[in-house]
This record gives C-alpha cells, structure tokens and sequence, in this order.
C-alpha cells in the first residue's frame, strides 16, 4: 500500500501530460455537433494495453453511422470472480461561447496547480485517476484483493444510449461486483452519492378559444385557466405529496412550474392557447405515474368545468431506482478509505439529477457517485486541480487493495 501511494505522488509529471494529451484530442459528444469520441478512445485503448491484463473494446454504431467506442480494462484480482468498477466518460460537453475562455479548451494549460480544459474535471479526472491507481500498483507489483475494472464510455452527456446502456447486456456487471462513478462530488470528497430523484418534465398545453379583450364572453381565456391549472396542481402536489426524506437536500420532492412559452403579441387579445411546463423531482418512495395520473385527473376535471381541453405530454420521465443501502460494502469502504487517506468523515447523501449510477442501482448492484471536484463542469474554464486527481487516485487504489 505505501509503495503505491508514495508512486502516485512520483507520477505526478506523467499524471499531467496525460491529462494534457487526453484533453488534446476533443472528444466532444456528437448529440452537441462534436466528432464523437473515437480518437480520444484510440488514445485512450492503447494506454490501457500497457498496464491491464485484458483490454475489450465495445463499438457502438449511432444513428447517423458514428463509431462510439467503450473501453473496458482490467486487471486481475487475487479473487478474479468479482470486479470493482470504476467508470469515466470520454465525452464531453461542447466549449460553449469560446469568448468566455481564458485558455483554449482544446489546448489544456496547466497554471497554479490546474490544468484548464473542455473535459479534464467531467471527466477527464475519473479516467486519469483510475488509470494512475492501476498503473501505480502494477509498478508496485501488487495485485488488487479483487478484479479492478477501468471503464471509459461515451454518450454520457447524451444519456448514455451508446456508452454505458450498450454495456450492461455484455455480461461484464454481476451482482456481487462495487460500482465507484466518479462523476459528481464536493470539494473536499466529503460527500458520498447513494441515491438520485425520479424527474418528469410536463408540458402542459390548454386549449381555449381567442377572441377580443374587450369581449370575453365570445372566448376561453386559455391564459387564466392555464394559471389556475398550474396553481391547483401545485397546491395539491405540495399537499398531497409532502414525505421528507432527510438523505435528500432539499429532503422534500420538488414541483416547479418552469417555462413559458409566449402566446399572444398584443395586450387586447384573450390567448386562445397557453403553455407552460413542469419540472417535478420526486422522492423514491412515490410512483410517478400516480402522480401523473393524479394531474390528468384535475385537467379532465377544470377542462369540463371550462370548456377548455388541457393536454399533458411528458417530455422527459426517469424513475430512480432504489438507493444504494447505506451500510452496502462500497459505502463502507470508500468512507473507510477517507478516513484513514485524508482524515474525513464522509456523509452519504441523494441528489436531484440523473448518473449513469442509476443503471446499476436498477439491477441491484450498489453503486456510489465520488470525487473530489470543484463543480466547474460544463463552464467555460473548466480546471481540474492535479492534487484531487493524485488524491482520488490514491482512493482508488486503497479500495482495489483493501
Ligand atoms: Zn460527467
């Protein structure tokens, strides 16, 4: 174990300028107008052919005919029958409005302890980090207590259809395996993810009759009940759906009425149509489609008593999958792993958005969502501080050992 972390420290050189070269090859995700992952995951394979015992490669083929590779190393275990996975993503978001940089994204520069670039904190940092941990031990000569698999995917930012979805039928993921997503964390690696919200996003669409200001009788003002529909719903969503659970900030579902499409130009026309949308976080223990349901009801109900027709269409819906049990073994271990590397007491928490953590939950193999991260992801002058890669690095190699 000494030998391994004192070797991290000595690689830190090699740690940058793979970061460095990593970052160099763009790999933004097609669904954002980028080229897609696949030189990054040439650069990417022949790095995991120098220190795994068995490297496999998984293409995926997109809708418009584009390669997207997923990379899958492994070194073996003292016990080769369960593997702790660690999983990264090649893609990335694009650089956005490149007058907001202050380096180039594509041409990382490496300044006070950082390294600048499009992708070297989400998630250069997961990549680079397990890849060291694994390289430090082969250097070491040791061998992990289990299998320790490094999987690099793409489509993350994209929802994973061509990255980790396309794994999961492979036969790589068993139920006795640990899962570390490095993907989502704090600065100081004190927060441990074991649980995410279902969400649904509703576009609601009323449907009136226009007619002048000045005569409302000869029109439905789609506008008002619109209003009173979003506010109803509100009420009785808060009301009825109200359980707190406290691993969850904040501990309560969330129902927000967000967007609003714009409707009529002019002040004297009553809307004949309105739009608007929800964004609901929802607590695990409810049913979703109850919930819908329950919002179907009140528009049927409104619609009748106005004469308006209200349409519900869901635009995005994911239902969470049960929580990684608190006391699960990779919980215990990672917490052990920062008490005793860095001194910290972890807390275990759920958070509101979506990992591709959520895709192991649902077959029943706990996994946790890790790092240590400034959250300058998907911002212009996204950085990524050498000591938290050196320091995950050395996580990762504590929980392969230990
Ligand atoms: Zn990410």
């Amino acid at each position: 174990m000494k030998c391994v972390l004192e070797k991290i420290d000595e690689l830190r050189e090699e740690i940058v300028n793979f970061m460095v070269k990593m970052i160099s090859i763009p790999a933004v995700n097609p669904a954002f107008g980028g080229e897609g992952e696949k030189k990054r995951a040439e650069f990417l394979e022949k790095k995991l052919r120098e220190i795994c015992d068995e490297v496999k490669r998984y293409d995926a083929v997109d809708e418009n005919g584009l390669t997207r590779p997923n990379l899958v190393g492994i070194i073996f275990g003292e016990n080769k029958n369960r593997t702790l996975w660690i999983i990264g993503h090649m893609d990335t978001v694009p650089e956005g409005d490149i007058s907001l940089w202050n380096y180039p994204p594509y041409e990382p520069v490496v300044k006070e302890g950082k390294i600048y670039g499009r992708g070297t904190v989400d998630n250069g940092q997961a990549i680079v980090a397990s890849y060291f941990a694994a390289k430090a031990m082969l250097m070491c000569g040791v061998r992990p207590k289990i299998n320790l698999g490094l999987v690099f995917v793409s489509d993350e930012e994209a929802g994973s259809k061509y990255g980790l979805h396309y794994l999961m039928d492979k036969d790589l993921f068993m139920k006795d395996d640990l899962v570390v997503v490095p993907d989502a964390g704090n600065e100081d690696g004190s927060f441990i993810e074991i649980a995410e919200k279902s969400a649904v996003w509703l576009k609601i669409t009323t449907h009136g009759k226009q007619a002048h200001a000045s005569m409302p009788h000869m029109g439905i003002n789609a506008h008002r009940i619109g209003m009173r529909f979003a506010l109803e719903v509100d009420e009785y969503l808060h009301r009825t759906y109200s359980a707190k659970n406290k691993l969850f900030n904040p501990p309560e579902s969330t129902f927000e009425i967000t967007k609003k499409e714009k409707n009529v130009d002019n002040i004297n026309t009553i809307p004949g149509t309105d739009v608007f949308y929800f964004d609901f976080r929802v607590l695990p223990e409810y049913d979703l489609d109850r919930i819908i349901e329950d919002i179907k009801n009140i528009a049927e109900r409104i619609g009748k008593e106005s004469g308006a027709k209200i349409d519900i269409q869901i635009v995005q819906k994911s239902v969470a999958p049960p929580p990684t049990p608190e006391n699960s073994e990779i919980v215990v271990k990672l917490k052990n792993a920062l008490k005793t590397l860095r001194g910290i007491d972890a807390r275990v928490g759920g958070i509101g958005g979506g990992t591709v953590a959520a895709a192991f939950r649902r077959i029943g193999i706990p996994a946790v969502v890790w790092a240590t991260i400034d959250e300058v992801e998907h911002q212009p002058n996204e950085f990524c501080r050498i000591e938290n890669i050196i320091k995950d690095a050395k996580v990762f190699a504590y929980l392969a050992l230990n």
